[in-house]
């Protein structure tokens, strides 16, 4: 067959993210499928015996990354890389990460089957962590990777029960024997579901970002004086939950304030001791700024510790701020930006270019490599729930792009 009229098989696509779906699957028909947990490792099992049988050669690191390698004609020549990842979020959807790995399963399946001989050798991924929910932060795997994260450093990342990364790793059988460190990459593709409104509402089958914005990461923890609701009056009170409220407005309130292309966002909070008669005495809070504009991303914390610190005044509850996570926005390659727009096209998909709220491996890999992504519509701009879905056809669509993209680049010389 000729490579331009190759296609991937839909059918085998939608079983195989079925099957998938069911490692962790919940009640509410998502996935619950935290890094480095039983399901992870349930799922890592049944990927690899997919890789296996389309006779790829099979790696994985010390961070417990998979890839598996299928040679081109000249195996010294930089790889073709693709992938994403298979953990999910607590209650999570179906299709983030997933679609990407089993995506570009499909892609080399597809290579596979058809006997194609590409110049490059293509490899397919899985990174570890990247949604960063059990062990904070995230992307690990392909920071580590890039060399923009301290392996050692992200072995003692604890999760909430105090079980550090590192043996968490040990445990399901994935500390791998390679170092995970970059190699020369010549590019590399990432299909993912776009999380956001914005396909939908324009009416278009594949995204083209042309990057990721940056993203900032604060943990934000509120000292106050716990005592009993009834005889306590309410002058005089250091209530550390009020104190958090007044500020997490204020983190609302920033994207309008700062004017830009900014959203803000306070995610995760606990309050303490959390009994409905004491007064709250300790609030911890999360803070995540994004923008396309880092420097916009620096004013607006700057803006937003002087009202922290005013607000705290005014409550009498010393506040502490923690800078826990930063990573710039990430302008892809130009050119595989242009092929991923060009590609979706001659195959017949309506196309929008656009930029990724979410942060992905990709932001990581395209520190030291060519890189662009591919999204697909998310039905209602709904991610990171149970609800997640994208039409199969949609996926299908993203990963005949995919497969486009990949044999173009691994059959330059
Ligand atoms: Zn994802």
């Amino acid at each position: 067959m000729e490579v331009k009229n190759l296609r991937v098989n839909g059918q085998r696509l939608k079983f195989t993210l079925e099957m998938m779906a069911k490692i962790g699957a919940t009640a509410g028909g998502g996935v619950h499928r935290l890094a480095l947990s039983d399901e992870d490792k349930q799922a890592r099992g049944l990927f690899l015996e997919w890789l296996k049988e389309i006779d790829l050669v099979v790696t994985v690191d010390e961070m417990g990354n998979i890839f598996g390698k299928r040679d081109g004609k000249r195996p010294n020549l930089p790889t073709v890389l693709t992938g994403s990842h298979i953990d999910s979020q607590p209650q999570g959807g179906r299709f983030d990460g997933i679609l990407g790995v089993m995506g570009a399963l499909e892609v080399l399946r597809t290579i596979h089957e058809n006997h194609i001989e590409t110049e490059r050798p293509v490899m397919i991924v899985n990174w570890t962590n990247e949604e960063g929910t059990r062990f904070p932060p995230a992307m690990v795997g392909s920071g580590v990777w890039a060399g923009k994260l301290d392996r050692d450093w992200v072995y003692d990342q604890a999760d909430i029960q105090g079980k550090k990364l590192g043996g968490e790793l040990e445990r399901i059988g994935y500390k791998g024997q390679q170092p995970a460190r970059k190699w020369p990459v010549h590019a590399y593709y990432e299909l993912h579901i776009e999380q956001g409104p914005i396909l939908e509402k324009e009416g278009k089958r594949v995204g083209v970002p042309k990057g990721i914005l940056g993203l900032n990461w604060y943990d934000v923890y509120i000292e106050g004086k716990a005592n009993q609701v009834g005889p306590t009056p309410m002058e005089g009170r250091n209530d550390a939950l009020c104190t958090a409220a007044e500020m997490i407005l204020k983190v609302n309130e920033l994207p309008m304030r700062m004017g830009g292309n900014m959203v803000a966002t306070v995610g995760e909070i606990h309050n303490f001791p959390n009994s409905r008669n004491i007064i709250p005495g300790r609030v911890h809070f999360t803070v995540d700024i994004r923008s396309w504009d880092d420097d916009l991303c620096l004013r607006a914390w700057e803006e937003l510790k002087k009202d922290f610190g005013r607000i705290s005044e005014k409550w009498g509850c010393p506040v502490k701020l923690v800078e826990t996570w930063r990573i710039e926005h990430a302008p892809f390659d130009e050119k595989l930006v242009k092929r991923v727009g060009e590609t979706a096209k001659y195959l017949g998909f309506s196309t929008h270019f656009m930029v990724s709220g979410a942060g992905h491996d990709a932001s990581y890999v395209n520190q030291v490599a060519p890189t662009a992504m591919i999204f697909v519509p998310s039905i209602g701009g709904r991610s990171h729930v149970e609800v997640e879905n994208t039409k199969g056809e949609d996926c299908e669509a993203g990963a005949n792009v995919l497969l486009h993209c990949v044999l173009q680049s691994a059959l330059e010389r």
